[in-house]
């Protein structure tokens, strides 16, 4: 069994797993996430299984291209481009990433905090 045979959201991207999508084009597609930490919370993933940032080709670049303009639609459909919002992009389990393949947390309609991560030696 290959990695994108038993991945989550490959089977969201193939409508094999419900999920509330937004948004959708002919390589990307925004749904929202099933656990919200904001009151705007989407996932923003390419259709082709891709793992993360680490895993990305050269011969991709246009798909990541495409997955930043769906952050801007995204930011035009809930008036957001001025007022602001934040993307996400965890990256393996030690930066907090738990879905294997690579995707956008697109968060708004909440208070940021910065810096996001605290240095262990100030702990
Ligand atoms: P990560 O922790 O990998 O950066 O983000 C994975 C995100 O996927 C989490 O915010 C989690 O709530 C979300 N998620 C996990 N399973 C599902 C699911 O089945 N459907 C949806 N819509 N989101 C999910
Ligand atoms: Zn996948």
């Amino acid at each position: 069994m290959n990695e994108s045979s038993s991945c989550l959201f490959c089977a969201i991207a193939q409508k094999k797993i419900n999920a509330q999508i937004v948004a959708e084009n002919s390589s990307v597609i925004a749904f929202h996430d099933i656990n919200p930490v904001a009151d705007i919370h989407i996932l923003i993933i390419p259709k082709i299984h891709v793992r993360g940032v680490n895993n990305i080709n050269h011969n991709q670049a246009d798909i990541m291209g495409d997955i930043f303009m769906m952050a801007q639609e995204l930011a035009d459909k809930y008036a957001l481009k001025e007022h602001g919002y934040r993307l996400v992009v965890n990256t393996e389990a030690g930066a907090g990433q738990s879905v294997f393949h690579l995707h956008v947390h697109f968060l708004a309609g909440c208070e940021f905090s910065w810096p996001p991560g605290v240095s262990l030696s100030q702990k």
